[in-house]
């Protein structure tokens, strides 16, 4: 109990900056946003306890948001649709945050939202809010930094959260596990449906998008009919919702509305029976076990028995003197020597 009430959000031990910090997030101040953000993606010590005293701070102020992950490979027209989108949602009264998981950024060091000629018009304004992903870390560390990052664009009064990434591998189920309803961009024919029913993707798309429908509107009908026939095959998550196909041009702007509406009939669908808000409770609960698996792994790694113990049992294991298993509770015994 005593662990909760200290852990649990409300008045915490700010200093005076990090106050103002906060009061800036809270008046939706983009600069205080952005700033406050790059003191969560720190991997300092110091700025680490500072930003979950923040995080604490604006914890009341979260959750009320649509979160939408947005996903689909290079060239689809994710930024072209987010753009569209967001100049949209904007006109019709809205303030959006666009975040982006890119595990590439991991390794390369740029990001899909670096350049900075995408979005233009979007960037301009001031409602939105655009933050390209981090650059450091595993896609485990990049995922945690967003989540927290999407926390701190709702407390700053945006109503839309997107959460764009790339249609390739782990990424996707990582941001369809922080989002409340998760979109596949896909391009018309190209045998796009067939790769991503492969990979399990389809499972986890609760609205289907065919992009540059201009192009060729009827080889768009194909393909919003093949992926009606492949969803049908499937059962979504929710006995309340059959994810929708829709064709649209993000470049010509036409299809927005459409879009939106489906948005709106998740919510509306999902929110009576309370799925809507379980999906957001097992995702904070998944998250939690996700950040102790990270934190002992690291511990692991860390710790000196091991560091010192591991190269030549590896060797062991490798040339069949020790087996995996007694190899593995071997060096996880050194994490409790009493057991
Ligand atoms: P991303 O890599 O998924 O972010 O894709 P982009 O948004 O950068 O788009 C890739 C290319 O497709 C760009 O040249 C866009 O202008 C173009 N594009 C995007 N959406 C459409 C569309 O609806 N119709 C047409 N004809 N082209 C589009």
């Amino acid at each position: 109990m005593q662990m909760t009430q200290a852990l649990s959000a409300g008045p915490h031990q700010l200093t005076p900056a990090d106050q103002a910090l906060v009061d800036g997030v809270l008046a939706g101040r983009r600069r205080a946003l952005a700033k406050a953000i790059t003191l969560i993606e720190s991997t300092r010590c110091d700025h680490q306890e500072r930003a979950q005293e923040l995080l604490a701070a604006l914890l009341p102020y979260t959750g009320k948001a649509i979160r939408i992950g947005i996903s689909g490979v290079p060239g689809a027209g994710k930024s072209t649709f987010i753009e569209a989108l967001g100049n949209y949602l904007i006109d019709h009264g809205h303030r959006l945050a666009v975040l982006a998981v890119d595990p590439s950024s991991s390794i390369s060091g740029g990001s899909i939202l670096g350049d900075k000629t995408r979005m233009e018009t979007l960037c301009q304004r001031e409602e939105a809010f655009i933050r390209p992903s981090p650059s450091a870390g595993s896609l485990g560390g990049v995922a945690e930094k967003t989540r927290e990052a999407m926390l701190l664009c709702e407390a700053a009064g945006f109503d839309v959260i997107i959460v764009e990434t790339v249609g390739v591998g782990q990424s996707e189920t990582t941001v369809a596990g922080m989002v409340d309803l998760f979109v596949l961009l896909q391009l018309p024919n190209a045998g796009d449906d067939l790769q991503a029913i492969k990979k399990g993707i389809v499972e986890i798309a609760d609205l289907v998008v065919i992009n540059k429908a201009d192009i060729d509107p009827q080889a768009a009908q194909v393909t919003r009919a093949q992926w009606n026939q492949a969803l049908h095959l499937l059962r979504h998550a929710s006995p309340n919702w059959s994810p929708p196909v829709l064709s649209l041009s993000a470049l010509k702007k036409e299809g927005l509305a459409e879009f939106w509406a489906q948005v709106q009939n998740y919510r509306e669908a999902l929110t009576p029976t309370g799925e809507f808000e379980a999906r957001r409770r097992h995702q904070a609960v998944d998250w939690m076990w996700q950040l102790i698996h990270l934190g002992l792994n690291q511990y692991f790694r860390r710790h000196p028995a091991v560091r010192e113990a591991l190269p030549g049992l590896i060797q062991a294991v490798e040339a069949g003197r020790v087996t995996p298993a007694a190899a593995a509770y071997g060096l996880l015994k050194f994490l409790n020597p009493e057991s």
